[in-house]
């Protein structure tokens, strides 16, 4: 059975001590079975620090980004290889902030994905469709393209270290949530789409999340549609109070 799972995506927020703070809180506010396989994703600098104040919780440290190259001349850049050797063994990749502002193509996204499977991480990949895409009603079309020449290339193996996120671009940091419908009508659609490309039991098996602008008091009504698997939460992880909420609003 899929895996129900929160991840805070902490963006370009939090220095090292802001960092160490909210670490803290979640280390001791958490309870010790939440109901869900938590994430947090802080800025790299953090990483490290994260990931060895969380070791013995069952919290994971999931990076933001990655290069697909192992290591050269790539200044400002940072590897799986370095990801791992910090004990981070997750990366979030295709978040829609990447492809807007930092040019990345569905062509790097896929070359990304392929660099982290190889070795031997999991990949949040995310996806969805612009506020122009949905009102042409063509948010159906866009993720299927996303999915088909970013991800769709890996072995049905490798989809064990697949977590899909659907973040339609509208509905980020604007306060306004895809409904629980909206969110249920596409996360079908991409199961349907995965078990056409692989088969039915990768597409069962894979956690599919919703994010943007979930918060403690809607999470309940979209983590209970049957194919929404969990979020991945931007502005509401950076309050311990508010992303323990959204991690225990599971039914
Ligand atoms: P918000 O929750 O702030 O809308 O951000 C969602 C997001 O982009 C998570 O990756």
């Amino acid at each position: 059975m899929r895996k129900n799972i929160v991840a805070g995506n902490w963006k370009m927020n939090n220095d090292l001590a802001e960092t160490s703070e909210l670490l803290n809180h979640l280390k001791m506010q958490l309870v010790k079975e939440p109901t869900a396989e938590v994430y947090v994703a802080p800025s790299y600098v953090s990483l490290y620090h994260a990931f060895q104040t969380l070791k013995d919780t069952p919290v994971k440290v999931a990076a933001q980004n990655m290069h697909f190259a192992k290591s050269g001349a790539h200044t400002g850049e940072v590897s799986a290889q370095m990801l791992m050797s910090t004990g981070v063994n997750t990366v979030i990749l295709g978040h829609s902030e990447r492809r807007a502002q930092f040019g990345e193509t569905d062509e790097i996204l896929a070359k990304k994905v392929t660099a982290a499977i190889e070795a031997g991480m999991e990949v949040i990949f995310c996806f969805g469709e612009e506020l122009e895409e949905r009102k042409g009603d063509k948010h159906f079309d866009v993720v299927k393209s996303q999915l088909e020449n970013a991800i769709f290339h890996l072995s049905k193996e490798d989809w064990k270290n697949v977590i899909l996120a659907y973040e339609p671009v509208w509905a980020i940091g604007t306060g306004e949530t895809a409904s629980p419908e909206q969110a249920q009508e596409v996360h079908a659609y991409v199961r349907k789409l995965v078990a056409d490309k692989y088969d039915s039991e990768t597409a069962e098996n894979v956690s599919i999340l919703y994010g943007g602008s979930v918060k403690p008091d809607n999470a309940k009504e979209i983590f209970g549609k049957e194919d929404v698997d969990g979020g991945l939460i931007g502005g509401a992880s950076l309050k311990a109070i508010d992303f323990l909420a959204i991690v225990n609003a599971f039914e």
